[in-house]
C-alpha cells in the first residue's frame, strides 16, 4: 500500500516505516492491538471505521509482518490478529508520539495512562517507570483511564474501563 511513486522513491528508513504504518487509522489499529483488541468485530466497533478500510488496513499490516493472523474458529471461519515481535517494537515510538499528542493537541489530556504493573507508579512519557527507574516493557504495563475519560459505550471501551494488562486479550461482550 505505497503512499506514492515519488514518496515510494525516498531512499529513507522513516519513509519505509511510513509506507506501513502512515496511512489513517493504521496506527490506532496498532494501538488496540496493543491494548488487548484481536479480533474483527471489536476494532470496527471501537474505531468507528468503515468495514472495507478496516479490513484493507488488517491485510497491509499483515503483509508487513506488523500482525500475524491467526484462525481460532473454523466454523464459522474466523481469525484474531496478534502482534509480532517487530510489531511489539512499536511500542516506544506509540507511546511517545500519543503523549506528544496529549501534551500539545488534546486540551482534555490522554484519555488512558499506562501504570508498571510491578508498583502501580504511572510511567513517563519515555516510558520509564519514575519509582523503579527502568524502562518498562509493554508486556509490564497496566492501561488504566485518564483524567479526560469520555463515557463511549462499545464492547471494547466498556472493557477498558478497568485496568488492564497490555497485549492480554481483551473480553468485549457484544
Ligand atoms: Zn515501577
Amino acid at each position: 500500500m505505497a503512499l506514492g511513486k515519488d514518496y515510494a522513491a525516498q531512499d529513507c528508513a522513516l519513509a519505509r516505516a511510513l509506507e506501513v504504518l502512515g496511512e489513517r487509522w493504521t496506527l490506532l489499529i496498532v494501538r488496540d492491538v496493543f491494548y488487548g483488541v484481536r479480533r474483527y468485530s471489536d476494532f470496527l466497533a471501537h474505531l468507528d471505521i468503515p468495514r472495507a478500510v478496516l479490513a484493507a488496513r488488517l491485510q497491509a499490516l499483515v503483509e508487513a509482518g506488523v500482525l500475524d493472523k491467526v484462525r481460532y474458529s473454523d466454523t464459522p471461519p474466523r481469525d484474531e490478529y496478534v502482534i509480532t515481535e517487530m510489531g511489539r517494537e512499536l511500542w516506544p515510538a506509540l507511546h511517545t508520539l500519543s503523549a506528544w499528542g496529549g501534551r500539545h493537541l488534546s486540551a482534555n489530556g490522554s484519555r488512558r495512562v499506562f501504570a508498571h504493573a510491578a508498583c502501580g507508579t504511572l510511567v513517563g512519557p519515555n516510558g520509564i517507570c519514575p519509582s523503579c527507574a527502568v524502562e518498562v516493557p509493554v508486556t509490564d504495563l497496566d492501561v488504566l483511564p485518564g483524567v479526560y475519560s469520555p463515557r463511549r459505550d462499545d464492547p471494547v471501551s466498556r472493557a477498558m474501563r478497568l485496568p488492564h494488562r497490555m497485549l492480554t486479550p481483551l473480553t468485549c461482550e457484544h
